[in-house]
């Protein structure tokens, strides 16, 4: 597949002939379940002309259906474009289906989806990863130059990692949420999936900057990284030691050869310890279980998607999300309820905000000695369909990447190798705003690693 960079050198034929082989390769790989929705020839242009880029269903393009791979948003158009599609069309980038995900971005497999599972491109017995499973299960099967997925607590990572390509979560509000379906709006953000690390750049880059449209986007102008892309640059990295020794053997010996390669490229490695990861997990599934359960309160049947027809109002209300939403949603929904309580508020809630300043401050203190923290993205390399049942357990796939959620950092994953036939990905993160410098560590990692 052409890379994002080759294909912005295309001429106008070149994109339509691009298009056009793309849609004909999407029905080829049609059992992959990486889209929820394809475009066909006659549709492809739906969107503008421009390069074709993947989107996560919970992005909005205008007059496209966007559902959350949820029943309860079947059927409901979106109005306006988010601002990444707007940004995408100014540099000749158009959206090209969508893409499958966890039901409202909430889960790790894209095998919570109402339209049916992903399969992991690299053993398709093995899950995707989620929930923007299917954006990467399409980067990694060949069937798109690029993809945007979201991130709340790993989305965009942990896919990445599993299926085998590039994935950038960056700072929080450095891209717009605006048109984003909110699952946990202090924590969501939208960023590329993309099969190399300069094309995660450039896309990167194109779809960032400041937007008054959502109040949490950072007033910062945005200066373009791509163009200053530098794997040369010797930077001080602090490998997290009590997340390695956790991982599984597999992760660990991927971690160790890539330190190896760093240090022997000529950056300075330190090691660090961080707050157990436990209390990441607790964190993370307070506050982000706590703004879903408002979030999806408006999906009550009369303002979006589908509904169920009752006898009454309240009846209708309680049919239509009884109905529409999955075991998982509704799961997160009742404990973010139960959370936000009157009389459980202080208890959960705002200690779990406490937390979170600790895990803040954790971050901080380590990058006033490295530039950039190394850690894994996963404990385990993609497991297989129904290996993990237990809600609790399936929480645990994310110890190593929610915490830099509840930070705002940036971080990316970044192929670092094989286990068993089965990617693997290493995970550098950066200072607020700084993804210069991480983008130019996930360059240098990318270049010795492929010249090995
Ligand atoms: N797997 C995590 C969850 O289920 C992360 C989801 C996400 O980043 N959208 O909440």
């Amino acid at each position: 597949m052409i890379t994002l960079k080759e294909a912005l050198k295309l001429d106008k034929n070149g994109i339509k002939e691009l298009r056009e082989n793309l849609a004909k390769k999407i029905v080829e790989k049609k059992t992959l379940g990486a889209y929820i929705e394809q475009l066909t020839n006659e549709e492809i242009n739906t969107n503008g002309d421009g390069i074709p880029i993947a989107v996560k269903d919970n992005i909005q393009v205008k007059g496209w259906s966007v559902t959350c791979a949820s029943k309860i948003l079947q059927g409901y158009v979106a109005p306006y474009d988010a601002t990444v599609i707007t940004n995408m069309a100014k540099a000749n980038l158009s959206a090209f289906g969508r893409t499958n995900m966890d039901e409202f971005a909430m889960g790790s497999t894209t095998a919570t989806s109402f339209y049916g599972r992903t399969l992991n491109p690299a053993d398709n017995e093995r899950v995707p990863g989620g929930s923007s499973g299917g954006s990467a299960a399409a980067v990694a099967g060949g069937i798109a130059i690029a993809a945007l997925g979201s991130d709340t607590g790993g989305s965009i990572r942990q896919p990445a990692a599993f299926c085998g390509c590039v994935g950038l979560k960056p700072t929080y509000g450095k891209v717009s949420r605006y048109g984003l379906t909110a699952f946990s709006s202090s924590l969501d953000q939208i960023g590329p999936i993309a099969q190399n690390v300069e094309d995660a750049a450039i896309l990167f880059d194109i779809i960032a900057g400041y937007e008054s449209k959502d109040s949490t986007s950072a007033n910062i102008a945005h200066k373009p990284t791509a163009p200053k892309l530098n794997p040369n640059r010797k930077l001080k990295i602090a490998v997290i030691e009590n997340f390695l020794n956790e991982a599984s053997e597999e992760i660990q010996k991927a971690m160790k050869e890539a330190v190896c390669a760093l240090k022997s490229a000529g950056h300075e490695i330190i090691y660090k310890n961080m707050l157990n990861s436990k209390y990441d997990v607790a964190t993370y599934y307070v506050i982000a279980t706590a703004e879903a359960s408002a979030n999806l309160s408006r999906f009550d049947g009369v303002r979006y998607g589908r509904r169920v027809e009752s006898e009454n109002l309240k009846e209708m209300y309680v049919k239509t999300r009884s109905e529409g939403f999955g075991d998982e949603v509704k799961r997160r929904i009742l404990l973010g309820t139960f959370v936000l309580s009157s009389g459980y508020y202080d208890a959960y809630y705002i200690q779990a905000q406490r937390a979170r300043h600790l895990i803040k401050e954790n971050y901080e203190n380590i990058f006033k000695e490295a530039d950039l923290i190394f850690s894994p993205v996963t404990p385990t390399a993609a497991f297989k369909f129904g290996a993990i049942s237990n809600p609790l357990e399936m929480y645990l796939s994310d110890i190593y990447t929610i915490g830099v959620n509840l930070a705002g950092v940036p971080a990316i994953s970044v192929p670092i190798g094989q286990s068993g036939g089965l990617p693997v990905g290493g995970q550098l993160i950066a200072k607020h705003y700084n993804e210069q410098t991480l983008l130019d560590g996930a360059f240098s990692l990318e270049t010795i690693l492929k010249g090995k």
